[in-house]
């Protein structure tokens, strides 16, 4: 069974009401320029009301999703959002351990894990953020790094979990910089994360997991990432708040 590509719209603190109704309605009306991509928006927490219901008002299936949550489902934790409350208002997927919570929020590997099992138990579809930054890649620790990440992200997760859940792949050097990783340097880490699921799981399982590559995706680098056999989507931060960007990208992943 081919993996159904993923394109995902990070807006990240982007945006403001107005704006991102504009932006969702945009995207909804279009969707059908990427028909065979599986679509989701991630706008900020206090927008995921208003994008929702401008989504449920299209009639579309351009999905919803949010970019972080606690790892408990209530509680007394000033700040923060529930699993349950983002399924509350529709939401069906979560980035977790984007390298900016990692290393602004000081997310790590046990954070991130506590938080795939709770957004899993809640019925969400995590999509979990690994990468490594540029002065790991030149001291050629890309592989240790990421090999690290996934397994301490994933630990104690069944195999059927790891079939449900989204890895992004995203470079913490080619994030939001406009340097994209070349399409053989992003294959060779996605073929060294799907040998590692597999080691977790059975080739057979880490066959259908999706690998979103991340970092700089434009319209223009799509179409040769999503060439490589092991990318099957893209999480995009900058090129998501601008609708023909998005679309762009997301036709290059199956128009
Ligand atoms: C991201 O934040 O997940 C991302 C990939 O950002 P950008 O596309 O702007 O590099």
């Amino acid at each position: 069974m081919p993996r159904t590509p993923i394109v995902a719209g990070n807006w990240k603190m982007n945006l403001d009401r107005a704006k991102a109704r504009e932006l969702t309605g945009a995207v909804a009306a279009r969707r059908s320029e990427a028909a065979r991509v599986e679509l989701v928006l991630c706008p900020p927490a206090v927008y995921v009301e208003t994008v929702g219901t401008t989504l449920q008002a299209a009639k579309t299936d351009v999905a919803l999703g949010a970019q972080n949550m606690f790892d408990k489902p209530s509680g007394a934790f000033t700040g923060e959002v529930a699993p349950p409350m983002l399924v509350d208002f529709g939401c069906r997927f979560v980035i977790l351990g984007h390298s900016e919570r990692r290393t602004l929020f000081g997310e790590n590997d046990a954070i991130v894990n506590a938080k795939t099992k709770a957004a899993l138990a809640a019925g969400l579809t995590p999509i979990v953020c690994v990468g490594e930054t540029l002065e790991e890649r030149e001291a050629g620790r890309t592989d240790a790094v990421v090999t690290a990440q996934i397994k301490g992200s994933l630990a104690g997760l069944s195999a059927a979990d790891i079939e449900k859940i989204v890895v992004a792949y995203e470079p913490v050097w080619a994030i939001g910089t406009g340097k994209v990783a070349t399409p053989l340097q992003a294959q060779e880490v996605h073929a060294l994360i799907r040998g590692l699921l597999a080691a977790l799981t059975s080739a057979e399982t880490a066959a259908k997991v999706r690998i979103q590559y991340g970092g700089s995706v434009k319209p223009d680098n799509a179409a040769d990432l999503a060439a490589q056999p092991d990318i099957d989507g893209a999480l995009v931060g900058g090129a998501s708040l601008k609708a023909d960007d998005f679309l762009g990208i997301a036709k290059a992943f199956g128009g």
